[in-house]
């Protein structure tokens, strides 16, 4: 073990991959068997990296100062202290700081040791990327049902269904809304073709459908079921013989 105390050696991050003014300290590198370097940057306001892709992703970790972080296809997304990024390996992205903050942040990558390094690509735009909106709203899903129904509550559950297991054919003695938070299912209505769900699908399963199948994939799957329900009655599920 060795303590390195405070740098105090930064160098101007290179022009061919930063935009504006940046400074790199180099806080920690490859040494014996490790692969992995920390280095801690510095934006001044307005400066940010080309967009670029490391070959083993990196992990940010913002520790001053306000910025963005953008990959390819996506908007960018504002990071602030104690925001971490992970960039997945071979995701074209860029950071850098906003126009008028700076920002500071560790940058800690793994070095491969076949030599391949960061590639670089187009400078990122200029000016303020359009931020995430503070609030998005998506419809997912506005299900008809086949006849007006008294309702007067609705129950939530977080159902999970461990791998390898198979509900079997069943029905609802009311409509069931699901949302898939984690893992996979194959999901069949009776007579209709089989789907897969995956996290964010939605699904709707309607009142005294026959579900052929709801069978788990993989590391099994967790979603929400909501069950609107009219008085007096109690959501609930009969299985049936195929
Ligand atoms: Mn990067």
């Amino acid at each position: 073990m060795h303590v390195r105390r405070v740098p105090s050696t930064s160098t101007p991050a290179p022009a061919e991959a930063v935009t504006g003014s940046a400074w790199i300290t180099s806080l920690a590198v490859p040494e014996g068997a490790s692969r992995t370097r920390v280095d801690r940057v510095q934006f001044a306001p307005g400066a940010r990296t080309r967009w670029h892709r490391h070959p083993i992703g990196q992990v940010l970790v913002v520790t001053e100062g306000t910025g963005y972080v953008q990959r390819r296809g996506g908007p960018a997304q504002l990071i602030r202290p104690g925001d971490t990024v992970r960039v997945a390996a071979g995701e074209w992205h860029w950071h850098g700081a906003t126009d008028t903050t700076p920002l500071t942040h560790l940058a800690i990558e793994e070095i491969p040791a076949d030599g391949t390094t960061t590639e670089l690509g187009d400078p990122a735009g200029e000016g303020e990327p359009a931020a995430v909106p503070a609030v998005t709203r998506t419809l997912l899903l506005n299900q008809q049902l086949p006849a007006p129904r008294v309702i007067d509550h609705v129950e939530i559950r977080r159902i999970t269904i461990a791998p390898g297991e198979h509900l079997g054919l069943h029905v609802h003695n009311g409509p069931v809304f699901g949302s898939i938070e984690t893992g996979s299912a194959v999901y069949q209505i009776e007579g209709e073709p089989e789907t897969v769900l995956t996290p964010g699908d939605v699904f709707h399963e309607p009142e005294s459908a026959r579900i052929a199948r709801f069978d788990p994939q993989g590391d099994g799957v967790t979603f929400l079921a909501c069950f609107p329900a009219g008085p007096g009655e109690t959501p609930s599920l009969t299985m049936l013989d195929s």
